[in-house]
């Protein structure tokens, strides 16, 4: 198990999360609602229990905003109210115990691999793959 530190961009949120091996993984989604919500080409991920992330500033002030999942359950994604950053979503389909943490906003995110990609149908036709990739979700 090892401690990570994310931020936002502001800095007004920051955190702190414990991930074993198995989780210290990208798992590429190229959904649209993640273009959407990105404004990039996909997001980078891991599911991980809520309790792995501890927030050390500004865990008070998140904002939710929430949409419906292909699942028909709702998605809350929780996000900095000054720059928008989002640093985790919590999907009902999954549960209340686990949460989908953004592994890009993880100040070591560059030392973790890709493990897998989702919703390979939406990507860009000049994305190369880099991990499994999965038509939706496995
Ligand atoms: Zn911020
Ligand atoms: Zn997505």
């Amino acid at each position: 198990m090892s401690t990570y530190n994310g931020s936002c961009h502001c800095g007004e949120t920051q955190w702190t999360v414990d991930l074993g091996p198995d989780d210290a993984k990208h798992i590429l989604c190229h959904c649209n609602t993640c273009k959407s919500l990105s404004g990039g080409a996909y997001t980078l991920n891991v599911i991980i229990p809520r309790s792995a992330l501890q927030f050390t500033k500004g865990g008070d002030a998140l904002k939710t905003y929430t949409y419906k999942g292909d699942s028909g359950k709702s998605v809350h994604c929780l996000y900095c109210p000054t720059c928008t950053s989002h640093p985790y979503h919590h999907q009902e389909a999954l549960g209340n115990d686990k949460i989908v943490l953004r592994t890009g906003l993880l100040e070591k995110a560059k030392e973790l691999e890709p493990v897998a990609e989702v919703y390979g149908k939406d990507r860009f036709a000049w994305e190369k793959e880099v991990a499994e990739t999965f038509s939706v979700m496995p």
